[in-house]
């Protein structure tokens, strides 16, 4: 068990229902969080609240079950907003990351990027941060590049500064990599990125969760996470944006309440966000992410990311003896965040994750959506196993134990 001040693990685990069962007879290890997190009791809850008590649509009635669904609704975009240092005004509910760049893509992209445009994105990027702008440097006859990589896994500086002497319109890039765990200087790279002319786009999907985020000192233009990455309900996310960006922006889509008025030719627009979130919005899911953020306020963000440090660092000594183990991404467990890419002797990740979930343990398998990441990496996949606030290291234990019996199966 975890002999770490920082987290109650066992208090913790105690909160999330989930890790009761069993998986093929096996106590559940669940290593795949940074593909998605379970949820904690008091997020179920809120959901089933909201459903039994004051079920209604938000913004419309003025009946008691609308003012108390528009109310919960709305306070749950103060905390989201709060949680990472911005306003709530700022604050756009999505589906998730992947709607945030598209949203970005459609109304603000295909209004300023103009034919001959540089839209600069990185090597590490998850593919919901690149393949929207491949479909904008398309549609708007742009120019695509792409920031290359350090051979520990970090930005090349070298590299982003030659791509802003060519004065991008836009530069897009994560906070932390899905796949390297590398955290991006995000203050520093936003500030180039102005000083060049350049809008910024932030992916901030495997920050959030893991790292006390102030995006008020970070300078980001647009900034993006999603809600079931910490312990939120699929389905809901926001886009942050400055706001006077988001006044001039165009909607993303129309219909119901993102209008001030509709006459036969034309229509305008409603106030921000609300200009942004057309027809009827995800309220069940909003209410479940302020759920997620009062539990993670709760445990404080600070302690999560050094219960984080201490999992990563255990892991690596678990891990690094074993013969044909090779890690990816920078070894200072202070520049990464809690997840481990890794590939063992020649064992395919699919084979390894299909033993693991014998023993109970759950990791990802595959090229986790960063195709242009792997071939950096001159590998076709990796496995991943991600940690968050119920992991210990009894599950980085059972994760050892697991490659152990894949190294006998396949003799490595
Ligand atoms: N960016 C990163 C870095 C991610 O890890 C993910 C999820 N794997 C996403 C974006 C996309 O998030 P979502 O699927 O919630 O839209």
């Amino acid at each position: 068990m975890l002999k770490s001040e920082t987290i109650d693990v066992e208090a913790v685990r105690r909160d999330f229902p989930i890790l009761k069962r069993k998986v093929h007879g096996k106590r559940l290890v669940y290593l795949d969080n940074a593909a998605t997190t379970q949820k904690p009791q008091s997020v179920i809850d809120a959901l089933v609240d909201y459903y039994s008590r004051y079920n209604s649509n938000v913004h419309r009635s003025v009946h008691t079950l609308g003012e108390e669904a528009t109310e919960a609704y709305e306070d749950s975009r103060r905390k989201v907003a709060k949680f990472v240092g911005a306003q709530a005004k700022e604050t756009v509910f999505v589906r998730g990351t992947t709607e945030a760049t598209n949203l970005v893509r459609f109304a603000w992209g295909e209004k300023y990027v103009k034919k001959g445009d540089l839209i600069v994105a990185t090597l590490m990027e998850h593919h919901s941060n690149i393949v929207p702008w491949q479909l904008l440097a398309k549609s708007r006859g742009a120019v695509l590049k792409y920031v290359g990589l350090t051979p520990d896994g970090e930005l090349d500086m070298g590299s982003l500064e030659g791509l802003l002497r060519e004065s991008p319109r836009l530069v897009a890039f994560a906070h932390c990599s899905n796949v390297l765990g590398t955290i991006n200087d995000v203050a520093t790279i936003c500030t180039k990125a102005r000083s060049a002319g350049a809008t910024t786009i932030v992916d901030g999907a495997q920050s959030v969760p893991h790292l006390p985020v102030d995006l008020a000192s970070l300078g980001a233009d647009f900034y993006a996470f999603s809600g079931h990455k910490m312990l939120g309900p699929t389905g809901i996310g926001v886009l942050i944006g400055k706001k006077r960006l988001l006044e001039e922006m165009d909607p993303f889509e129309g219909g119901g309440e993102m209008i001030r008025e509709v006459f036969e030719d034309h229509s305008t627009w409603n106030d921000v966000p609300h200009k942004f979130e057309a027809g009827t919005v995800n309220v069940a899911g909003a209410i479940g992410f302020g759920a997620a953020v009062d539990y993670l306020s709760r445990l404080g963000m600070d302690k999560v990311r050094e219960h984080e440090v201490r999992l990563l660092d255990y892991a690596y000594d678990a891990l690094s003896s074993l013969k044909g183990f090779h890690a990816y991404g920078p070894e200072d467990t202070k520049k990464r965040s809690g997840l481990i890419a890794f590939n063992y002797a020649d064992v395919h990740p699919h084979d390894l994750a299909t033993i693991l979930d014998e023993e109970g343990v759950a990791i990802r398998s595959g090229h986790h959506c960063a195709q242009l990441l792997m071939r950096c990496l001159d590998v076709s996949a990796t496995n991943r196993a991600s940690f968050y606030v119920y992991n210990s290291y009894d599950d980085v234990d059972a994760l050892r134990h697991g490659i152990e019996k894949a190294g006998a199966i396949f003799k490595v």
